[in-house]
């Protein structure tokens, strides 16, 4: 049995997408081709997926050569947007993990190194103790969790001369 409302076009559809404006038929082959890209990421490699849409635009009496392939380069470049947010959001999950600064000895006092400078494990950020955004629990810069404790050694106390 032939199942229509699986045709990727409907008459309803098809009337709705003639009456679009550039702006609307961009958002809304945008949002099909991401709801295609999910369901069909199993079933069907993105070329094959992208290929197919540019047949469908180019049957469309309205969208020339010329506009499915801006459209389709609008589909390539929000795809490529949602790989770096979604590998964005991973590496936010990897910034909730407290990591301990770097600490840099960066003089002496009672013949001692005196470990008062530090920078942040995932961008460099640097931090001085005395300074306001020491031992802060997140890098001000990268937003990665820090862990102050323990400190390497009592070293960090006030020299008194
Ligand atoms: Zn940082």
């Amino acid at each position: 049995m032939e199942n229509n409302s699986k045709r990727l076009l409907n008459r309803t559809t098809y009337k709705r997408i003639k009456n679009m404006d550039r702006e609307q038929l961009s958002g809304y082959v945008t949002n099909v081709y991401l709801n295609g890209y999910e369901a069909g990421r199993k079933a069907a490699t993105p070329d094959l997926l992208l290929r197919t849409f540019r047949e469908v635009l180019l049957s469309i009496d309205s969208i020339g050569p010329t506009r499915a392939d801006a459209i389709m380069k609008k589909l390539s470049d929000t795809f490529a947007l949602k790989e770096k947010e979604a590998e964005q959001a991973e590496g936010s999950d990897t910034r909730n993990t407290p990591r301990r600064p770097d600490y840099e000895a960066d003089g002496y006092a009672d013949g001692q190194l005196v470990y008062d400078t530090a920078y942040c494990p995932e961008c460099h950020h640097m931090f001085e103790e005395g300074v306001n955004d020491w031992h802060s629990a997140y890098c001000p810069d990268c937003g990665q969790k820090l862990d102050w404790t323990p400190e390497p050694e009592e070293t960090t106390e006030e020299a008194e001369a």
